[in-house]
């Protein structure tokens, strides 16, 4: 297999201007890849070929001044550029059929999604990607950033930065001298075992970043079939509730329910704004042992004594009060569930 370091230069448009064409389109599209640079590696990290392509945007198709200064990609050049889904059927053919991508950072691979699904164009080619960054940051020790840019990781590696950077070809050409520093194996097969993070079903409700129906707040999502009468995805039979809908901090939720045929499980659930304001949920139901079922109590304990003094705050201070028993908060991020992705 080989593997292909991929950087994308995106355009972007004034605040106003994007939420207009978004609306315009129903989906999210936060910018327009102008140009792609790629490097393609063999098994053995070799470099075997590079590729770059500019590309003509379709919808944010003046240069936004911030994008010209970065990356040097003026007017004239994306004008002359060659249409998106041109661009990505040569890229596909240089491509090959057995490959991985390899990304610095999280932000390529859903931009150019997004990018394809505007214009209608499969994505499906894309999901076999790395994000270097994650797997630089598991491999290194000196964890000073969470994010480290591209720049550190190489210092880091004693790479000079002998090219302009902002440059699609330039950076996917460092990101492929960073892999090739990395134990790429190691990295890939801890990648595949987190992927998979146990979870019974999981999945995102609500996304209006792709195309589907938002829930205009979080209380209406909350109450979605998913969340409300949740079925067990062994036997489809309908979950029952063993505690509370737990607030665990922010935008996060989680209730344990159980089978009566494949025990307990703990739903977890991730509140998400869409472009358009409205609300999405990813979510995962995860077998749950003791040990989850003790944390998942002992949290639920603390939120409710939080909102049973929240409440009798309220109660002293005289105002109304909403009833807010049924959703306890806890009182500061100490109560935190482990970290998820995004
Ligand atoms: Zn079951």
């Amino acid at each position: 297999m080989n593997y292909i370091s991929l950087d994308l230069e995106w355009n972007q448009a004034y605040a106003q201007k994007a939420l207009a064409v978004q609306k315009r389109l129903a989906c999210r599209l936060r910018g327009e890849v102008i140009q792609i640079g790629a490097v393609k590696l063999d098994s053995d990290l070799n470099i075997i070929g590079s590729y770059r392509t500019t590309v003509r945007p379709k919808y944010f198709r003046t240069i936004h001044r911030h994008v010209m200064r970065l990356t040097g990609i003026d007017q004239n050049m994306i004008d002359h550029g060659t249409p998106l889904p041109d661009a990505i059927d040569r890229f596909r053919r240089w491509c090959g059929e057995d490959f991985a991508f390899l990304t610095w950072g999280p932000d390529d691979i859903p931009m150019l999604e997004d990018n394809l699904r505007v214009h209608r164009l499969d994505g499906a080619w894309l999901h076999r990607t790395y994000d270097l960054q994650r797997i630089y940051n598991a491999q290194q020790t000196d964890h000073t950033k969470s994010q480290p840019s591209l720049e550190h990781a190489m210092e880091h590696f004693g790479i000079e930065q002998n090219l302009p950077a902002h440059d699609a070809l330039n950076d996917a050409y460092f990101t492929a001298l960073v892999a090739r520093k990395l134990d790429i194996a190691a990295g890939v097969a801890s990648y595949e075992e987190s992927r998979q993070d146990g979870a019974l079903a999981s999945g995102v409700v609500g996304d209006a970043d792709t195309g589907g129906k938002g829930f205009p707040s979080p209380e209406e999502l909350l109450k979605a079939p998913a969340f409300a009468a949740p079925v067990c995805p062994l036997c489809e039979n309908l979950l029952t509730p063993e505690g509370d809908l737990l607030h665990a901090r922010r935008q996060r939720y989680a209730r344990l329910y159980r089978c009566n045929e494949h025990g307990k499980m703990l739903l977890r659930i991730h509140l998400v704004r869409n472009f358009d304001e409205t609300w999405r949920a990813k979510y995962a139901l995860l077998p749950a042992d003791a040990d989850t079922e003790a944390d998942y109590r002992r949290r639920l304990a603390a939120a409710e004594s939080f909102a049973t003094l929240h409440k009798r705050r309220k109660r002293h201070s005289l105002r109304k009060t909403a009833d807010t028993t049924h959703l306890a908060s806890p009182p500061d991020a100490s109560v935190s569930f482990p970290q998820e992705d995004g």
